[in-house]
């Protein structure tokens, strides 16, 4: 059996610098607040809660005058000003290619935004937050005509378009081109706020899942660039599986001519590629 192992494995940049910053911190405190999962990854999170961090759902869980990590995904402004009446101190881990978004959606005063994003998604939320004029997200083809009927009574003259980190390339560009054709107008500016990270891992796994006849994508199942992965592998190979741990594999029934990829999402330890690629072996 042959496995490939993709290059880009392992965290992506703005998931390194958070864990190694949240493992900083909580060697100096015994205790801090997480704002929702630090990462979509169990055993990342197992690890910093064994060292004292604690996952709340609520800023209004966490109790006045403590600290509390922002994560990579960012949050809205309101919640910032919410911390501040509480007296937080906030370990602000937004990662710097989501700040770039916050401001270029929070400089557009005369604009009507539109993010290409999951809607439920922490990051997507965190940025509508930060727009000052009426906004709107877009997940699919189907919201485009809401999206176009809010713009017409919102009044504004112009639409600014940003993207989801995480969000599929692909899908991206289809969706420019149906608002565009639906919307009409002169007046677009599209930002391709798709971090480049995230567009090169997609590249990788593309490439790979299309010399492979089995892939391996291993990632936490609440994570959308993992499904993103997933959802272009199963493009170009028969057989996908989407794992956590290495275990999730035992029934898989390998045989000595597969061509086995693998291919990581961007908040998972590669260390989970060694284990995975031991089983294998
Ligand atoms: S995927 Fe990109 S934007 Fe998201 S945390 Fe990683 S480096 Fe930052």
């Amino acid at each position: 059996m042959e496995v490939l192992i993709g290059n880009l494995c392992g965290f992506c940049p703005g998931v390194e610098y958070t864990v190694k910053k949240a493992e900083e911190a909580l060697k100096e405190n015994k205790m801090i607040y997480c704002l929702g999962e630090i990462v979509h990854n169990e055993r990342v999170i197992a690890k910093l809660q064994d060292m004292g961090m604690i996952t709340v759902k609520s800023v209004d869980d966490i109790p006045n005058n403590s600290k509390v990590i922002f994560r990579a995904h960012g949050e809205a402004k309101s919640i910032y000003e919410r911390a501040k009446q509480k007296g937080l101190e906030v370990i602000d881990l937004t990662c710097g290619k989501v700040r770039i978004i916050h401001d270029l959606v929070e400089k557009q005063k005369e604009s009507f935004i539109i993010i290409i994003g999951k809607k439920t998604h922490p990051e997507t939320i965190g940025t509508k937050g930060f727009a000052k004029q009426d906004s709107f997200v877009i997940e699919t083809e189907d919201d485009i005509v809401s999206a176009y009927e809010a713009y017409k009574r919102s009044k504004l003259n112009q639409i600014y378009i940003v993207e989801q980190t995480t969000f599929s390339k692909e899908l991206f560009k289809e969706l420019v081109n149906k608002i565009k054709d639906v919307f009409n107008e002169s007046n677009i500016t599209v930002e391709n706020t798709i971090c480049d990270a995230t567009e090169k891992r997609q590249t990788e796994v593309m490439e790979l899942s299309k010399k492979t006849n089995k892939m391996i994508i291993i990632g936490g199942k609440q994570s959308s660039n993992t499904k993103e992965l997933y959802n272009i592998a199963i493009n170009n190979c028969k057989e996908v599986y989407l794992i956590q741990e290495p275990e999730e594999i035992k029934n898989v029934r390998f045989n000595n001519d597969d061509i086995v990829g693998i291919m990581t999402g961007a908040s998972t330890p590669k260390e989970i590629v060694e284990e995975v690629k031991q089983y294998l072996k």
